[in-house]
């Protein structure tokens, strides 16, 4: 692919099947695999993971909104696309018209879509969502949910494709995750006694998928492990691993000397202490590196870590390279590895004080995704 800037996001396809045949690994063979790719695939770009994951035999994809979904269905007619989140109104019938499965938790938004699908003649496929114990969306667990479920079953042009739940903390607390299943089960059980046909069950994210095997029913939602983090959470299963995907890389633009006492960037936050050696990278706060991470990171030049120094600015960083050979054009990488050197996205995430899934999100549009 040619370089359009001198600073980009490398995406490791190769890595990308890694993880999935390690997902697969610890799944059994009839458990359907629900890609997460919303937030354009955790900052990797949908259309690329999506074509790459439909190679390797998957054909249901999650995402947050329908114009995720949309952007997905462009490119691909033959794969189920779920949105987990809320669908307003004024979109319903364009989610319809395109074939997108819509998560739905009240009666009232059933109706509205029977209405619109009817007045299309067409099917609104659905899954149902259960609020089994985050408290963010869904039907709660209790008999007047479940009477609308039933109601919801008798809707016109509406089918009942699946039933999902979401953990509020698989990587952390065992007692809750179960108490969240045991709901979950009991709310499909009781719509189940009642002649409602549910579809296909799910309630695994990453962290249930590497830790609550048990848990798979007849379909799984991983995101961010595909993607090759499991947010510093061991996995229960021995010889499981992923590999992270994404390196960001830039080459210096900008070399000098920068004597004791002169100062280094917006805010003049940075004075050097002695006569040092200042790189200048074209990537910034606009491309990912979030301003809060200034003069906390380091970056790889020529195989060691180098420190970054003053505020990063929108489009350009500084940095200390005053232990290192290197000369306008070499390479610096602010995520992956160089040499024996690497920098984690785990490392970059707690710097910024984050987790690996919303530092990826940072990731703009801007940064051209290399995939190799
Ligand atoms: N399912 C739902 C409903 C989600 O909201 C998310 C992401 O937040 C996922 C699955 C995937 O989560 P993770 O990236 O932790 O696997």
């Amino acid at each position: 692919m040619k370089l359009t800037r001198s600073s980009w996001l490398e995406v490791n396809l190769d890595k990308l099947v890694y993880n999935i045949e390690q997902i697969r690994s610890i799944l059994d063979k009839n458990v359907k695999i629900i890609s997460v790719v919303k937030s354009n695939a955790y900052g990797f770009g949908s259309l690329k993971i999506v074509e790459t994951l439909r190679e390797e035999g998957i054909n249901f994809f999650a995402v947050a909104t329908n114009s995720e979904a949309i952007k997905i269905r462009r490119k691909f007619k033959d794969i189920d696309i779920l949105i987990l989140g809320y669908t307003p109104e004024y979109v319903m019938a364009d989610a319809i018209e395109n074939n997108i499965i819509m998560a739905t938790y009240s009666l009232e938004t059933a109706e509205i879509l029977s209405k619109i699908a009817v007045s299309l003649n067409k099917v609104a496929r659905i899954h149902l969502v259960v609020d089994s114990g985050m408290n963010r969306i869904g039907f709660k667990v209790n008999e007047d949910s479940i009477n609308e479920v039933v109601e919801i079953s008798k809707l016109n042009n509406v089918k009942i494709e699946g039933i999902f739940s979401h953990f509020a903390a698989a990587d952390s607390n065992f007692d809750y995750t179960e108490s969240q299943y045991r709901n979950f089960i009991f709310f499909v059980k009781s719509v189940e006694d009642k002649g409602v046909d549910v579809g296909i069950r799910h309630i695994n994210n990453s962290q249930g998928v590497i830790n609550y095997r048990e848990y798979s029913l007849d379909g799984v939602r991983p995101g961010i492990v595909q993607y090759g983090s499991t947010e510093g959470v061991a996995s229960r299963y021995e010889n499981f691993n992923v590999e992270y995907i994404g390196e960001i890389k830039a080459e210096i633009s900008h070399l000098k000397i920068v004597k004791k006492g002169e100062k280094v960037g917006y805010g003049l936050t940075y004075e050097a202490e002695d006569d040092i050696r200042v790189a200048t990278l074209p990537i910034g706060y606009a491309d990912g590196i979030i301003r809060q991470l200034s003069g906390k990171i380091d970056v790889l030049i020529g195989g060691k870590r180098c420190p970054q120094i003053g505020r990063i600015c929108m489009d350009q960083m500084m940095i200390d390279v005053s232990k290192v050979n290197c000369k306008i054009g070499d390479e610096a990488v602010l995520l992956g590895k160089q040499g024996e050197e690497e920098i984690s996205i785990g490392e970059l995430a707690e710097k910024a004080g984050e987790v690996d899934t919303s530092f990826s999100c940072h990731f703009s549009m801007r940064l051209p995704r290399v995939y190799i």
